[in-house]
């Protein structure tokens, strides 16, 4: 099982945070400290070629930034960002979803050239982040060929409509 992985030493749970009866992984300290194993246990997540057929990184605001950042770095790829509302010059799409706990939104920009795109964030929960991203991608005309996570919570969302790649699983 994946609790037997180096990195599950290294991520935190803080219980209720930020609302009771919430478990919150704090995978800060493996960003402090073990950013090249990260980035190597990512692309391994990966089945061999995935990569070949992956024009971009689709990052979405803010870890998936970070994670995206870091393997566009290793792979030479680009990127393109899902950020929060307000952030990015039209013209823009944006669609709003539930999260674990709240609501959010995201936005991209949709005057892009179609690549296919692998989505990157850190931890995909009731999977609402995600789905977002994908269909906002779409409607932008990308394929998305995938979603990249650390952590995929299993047991908190339904099956995405693309394939999911993950390091460990809770
Ligand atoms: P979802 O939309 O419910 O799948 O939640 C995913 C988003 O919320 C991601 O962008 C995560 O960064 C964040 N998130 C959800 N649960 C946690 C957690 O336990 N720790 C840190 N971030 C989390």
């Amino acid at each position: 099982t994946s609790k037997d992985h180096p990195l599950w030493q290294l991520i935190r749970t803080v219980p209720d945070f930020p609302k009771p009866g919430i478990d919150f992984y704090d995978i800060t300290p493996l960003l402090r400290s073990h950013v090249d194993e990260l980035i190597d246990a990512l692309l391994d997540a990966l089945p061999e070629g995935l990569m070949d057929e992956v024009d971009c990184l689709g990052a979405v605001e803010a870890r998936g930034f970070v994670f995206a950042s870091l393997l566009a770095g290793r792979l030479g790829k680009g990127m393109i960002l899902l950020r929060k509302p307000g952030k990015l010059p039209p013209p823009v799409a944006n669609k709003s979803y539930a999260l674990e706990y709240g609501k959010d939104t995201l936005e991209m920009q949709n005057n892009l050239p179609p690549e296919r795109v692998l989505l990157v964030d850190d931890i995909l929960a009731t999977g609402g982040t995600l789905n977002t991203a994908h269909t906002l991608c779409h409607s932008a005309e990308h394929t998305v060929v995938g979603v990249l996570v650390l952590l995929d919570l299993i047991d908190l969302h339904e099956p995405l409509p693309v394939p999911v790649y993950s390091v460990l699983q809770a």
